[in-house]
């Protein structure tokens, strides 16, 4: 039996920093589930598929050719690792996320990270989809302004600029498709515990994910 330690929550809660924080201490390996549908999204793109139709990006995710190296993601041999964390490809990515046949295309792609000694997987449904047998899920939360404030920052160390209004419209409407969608709508997985990080330090939340684990 592998550990597994799944965090799901909305966008920008902090479940990137989060899960790489908890994995470093335990030795785990780490799945960022939400790179897999922002790859599809940006293949999607590339390809002039149209967004909506379920057969054609179905047959971009079975067909991904994405390699995990060294903190670097490549797409085809292409460095894609930031293009694929602009803001447009988050969007995008929740519009091909909807689809049951690219999630499940996605699904077999996500079990296979289950590996010794143990998994932080992180995402919107890997506590109540893809690890229902996790020994440890959370549902990380923080009110918007706060994963707004984050994702500000984020962007800005890498050079972008934004602005927080522009944000906050962004991850509600992202929130909101996620929570509609008739497969696997983001609400916490049967028997979570729900983290509200809003005033806590990410090592703060850690921790407590830590302490959580260890019972
Ligand atoms: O977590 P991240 O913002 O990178 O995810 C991008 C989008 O992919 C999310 O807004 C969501 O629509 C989708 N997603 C999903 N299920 C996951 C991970 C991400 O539907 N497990």
């Amino acid at each position: 039996n592998i550990p597994i330690i799944t965090i799901d929550g909305p966008v920008a809660s902090g479940k990137g920093s989060v899960s790489a924080g908890v994995a470093k201490v335990l030795g785990f390996n780490v799945l960022d589930s939400g790179s897999l549908y922002r790859l599809t999204a940006y293949a999607a793109l590339q390809q002039q598929k149209p967004l909506e139709d379920e057969e054609q990006i179905k047959q971009t995710a079975v067909n991904l050719k994405a390699v995990f190296k060294g903190g670097k993601i490549l797409l085809e041999g292409e460095d894609v690792t930031d293009a694929i964390r602009q803001e447009e490809v988050g969007l995008a990515a929740s519009k091909v996320a909807v689809h049951p046949k690219v999630r499940k295309a996605l699904f077999k792609l996500q079990r296979e990270y289950a590996q010794a000694p143990g998994l932080v997987a992180d995402g919107r449904d890997m506590g109540s989809v893809v690890f229902p047998e996790a020994t440890l899920k959370i549902f990380l939360t923080a009110s918007a302004e706060a994963r707004a404030k984050r994702r500000y920052n984020q962007l800005k160390e890498k050079g972008i600029h934004s602005n927080i209004a522009d944000l906050v419209k962004d991850l509600k409407e992202r929130d909101e498709r996620d929570l509609k969608r008739s497969v696997a709508p983001l609400v916490p997985a049967p028997g979570a515990k729900i983290l509200d990080s809003s005033d806590l330090t990410l090592e703060e939340t850690i921790n407590q994910v830590l302490e959580w684990y260890r019972g």
